[in-house]
């Protein structure tokens, strides 16, 4: 089977002498190699601070504590994401109000979210679903109009653009999952990128127990609540090397994708996703839209390639439904929607393969 998702780690020859180096080191805790990761992700992001963490939901539960979220407030979200996203906003005692898709995209509708906001909105989360870039020109200017602060859930897009610069550069907090199936991982860890230099420093304490790392451990005073949230040096190293192929890695997801919508388009049967003006898409996941879905992801296994829905919308879960409206853009998308393989792992001769099986029917 060709696989929807797979963990990529980098070549044994480069990255075990350098894990063997750490493991073995006697400092595998929160070093220099975890600032050494911040650092060259900074650089890769191109603008802002990277506070590495140990989970993209972690990431998340700090953003929005930074926003000001507190319990009771609203915050404005997708049910078309991973769990995490919404479970960030509960581990607050807030609610999730969801606003509905783009049927074009899957992407957060910023008219919905226009129709959301009201006076107990204190942020809004916005997810790149499966790589596709949000409609961050018209969601920027809800931020700045209403003065409500952006959560970007870039999970799923590291390696896309918007505008020609890169995600994490477009809202002030913006989340990476490093978790075992993203486009990179440490195994489990994660980055919060932060724009803010004080809310950066801010993070650091929430990130660690609310001790104040650069001061003395006897010297500390904690005044408020912090997590157990940091990366350590073990994962910071597989980050690290991770790094060196990144680009290499999601262009080949860019490339699978763009090969996709050349060879799908014209084909009655299968509805494709438009992109934003401006966005380039990093393809975590190739989604689209077709009728009969169980017959689709049937006639695919059995030519050996996994097609699947992947997430359930997080609406029906009762824990994550606080407010039941209805969604009619996410009804039709979500009873459409199917995820092919296209990651690093989809040769050319695979790709064709999909393609072909595609163009035969189900
Ligand atoms: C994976 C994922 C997360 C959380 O990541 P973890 O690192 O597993 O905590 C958050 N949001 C989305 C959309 C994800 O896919």
């Amino acid at each position: 089977m060709i696989p929807l998702v797979k963990s990529f780690m980098p070549d044994q020859s480069r990255l075990m002498p350098e894990l063997q180096k750490i493991l073995y080191s006697g400092y595998i805790a929160q070093g220099a190699q975890v600032e050494k990761f911040e650092q060259a992700f900074e650089e890769f992001v191109g603008s802002g601070h990277s506070l590495t963490v140990n989970s993209g939901t972690a990431a998340l539960h700090i953003a929005l504590i930074l926003a000001g979220v507190e319990e009771n407030d609203e915050v404005i979200s997708t049910a078309l994401t991973a769990e995490p996203t919404n479970i960030a906003i509960k581990m607050l005692r807030a609610k999730i109000r969801y606003a509905d898709v783009d049927y074009n995209t899957g992407c957060v509708d910023p008219d919905s979210i226009e129709i959301c906001i009201n006076e107990k909105t204190k942020a809004i989360v916005v997810v790149d679903y499966a790589g596709i870039p949000v409609n961050v020109k018209q969601i920027q200017l809800l931020s700045e109009k209403y003065d409500i602060p952006v959560i970007h859930d870039a999970a799923h897009s590291l390696g896309s653009k918007f505008n020609g610069e890169n995600v994490g550069t477009h809202f002030p907090y913006t989340a990476f999952s490093f978790q075992a199936i993203k486009q990179m991982t440490t195994v489990d860890g994660g980055i919060l990128q932060i724009k803010n230099t004080e809310e950066y420093q801010r993070g650091k304490l929430l990130r660690w127990f609310g001790i104040d790392k650069s001061i003395d451990r006897l010297e500390n005073n904690i005044d408020s609540l912090g997590f157990k949230y940091h990366m350590n040096n073990v994962n910071a190293t597989i980050g690290l090397v991770q790094l060196e192929t990144i680009e290499s890695i999601t262009k080949k997801s860019v490339d699978n994708g763009r090969y996709y919508d050349d060879a799908l388009m014209g084909n009655p049967d299968v509805d494709l996703i438009k992109y934003y003006e401006n966005s380039e898409p990093a393809f975590w996941l190739y989604t689209m839209k077709v009728e009969n879905r169980t017959d689709f992801i049937e006639a695919m296994a059995a030519k050996g390639i996994s097609a699947s829905q992947l997430h359930k919308r997080n609406d029906l879960h009762s824990f994550l439904n606080d407010f039941k409206d209805d969604l009619p853009s996410l009804d039709i998308f979500y009873e459409k929607m199917v995820h092919i393989p296209c990651g690093w792992w989809v040769s050319e001769e695979d790709r064709s393969v999909i393609t072909d099986a595609i163009q035969c029917g189900w």
